[in-house]
């Protein structure tokens, strides 16, 4: 006599098993065995579905789309702020800023050169004295206009960039 097969594991259900299902290994009637498989099978759709939601959220991700985006555009403006500043004190410190004492100077032999003039009360020693604080000046001068600077490229250190993206890891 052949053994009795298990009976069904869905309750209430009375047939005899005439099958083991591999996946979760429970004895099932036919009926039962081919719902259960229709059961499987039915969420194949909307795992395809989903699928096609994922590759459509990726499509249209674009850095605009981030929260973090604003975060990085505003250290963009920053970061050319920072630049531009530099820019301008390194302007006034090298060029600008220089041109003070020689102006300064400049006023003062002129102021000289006027009084002397309008008493006509010139004498060697002026003019010499004067001669000479011009060729002072015009060596302020030349040396103004060939001012060399020694620029490396600016290096921007990536982890002013730190990303925090936990699930990233
Ligand atoms: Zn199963
Ligand atoms: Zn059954």
């Amino acid at each position: 006599m052949a053994t009795q097969a298990p009976a069904c594991a869905i309750k209430k259900c009375e047939t005899s098993s005439c099958a083991t299902c591999h996946c979760c290994k429970k004895n099932l009637c036919l009926d039962h065995l081919k719902e259960h498989k229709d059961q499987l099978n039915a969420q194949l759709v909307p795992l395809a579905n989903q699928i096609n939601t994922f590759l459509d959220g990726l499509e249209h991700c674009t850095p605009a789309s981030s929260s973090s985006f604003k975060e990085l555009e505003q250290w963009r403006i920053e970061a050319h702020k920072t630049v531009d500043q530099f820019y301008e004190r390194m302007c006034y410190e090298l060029f600008e800023e220089r041109k003070n004492k020689p102006m300064e100077k400049l006023t003062t032999i002129r102021n000289t050169l006027d009084t002397l003039i309008r008493k006509q009360g010139a004498t060697h020693e002026n003019i010499d004295s004067l001669v000479n604080d011009m060729q002072l000046i015009e060596q302020e001068i030349n040396g103004l206009k060939n001012i060399q600077v020694n620029l490396r490229p600016l290096v921007i250190d990536v982890n002013s960039v730190i990303q925090s993206n936990s699930s990233n890891r």
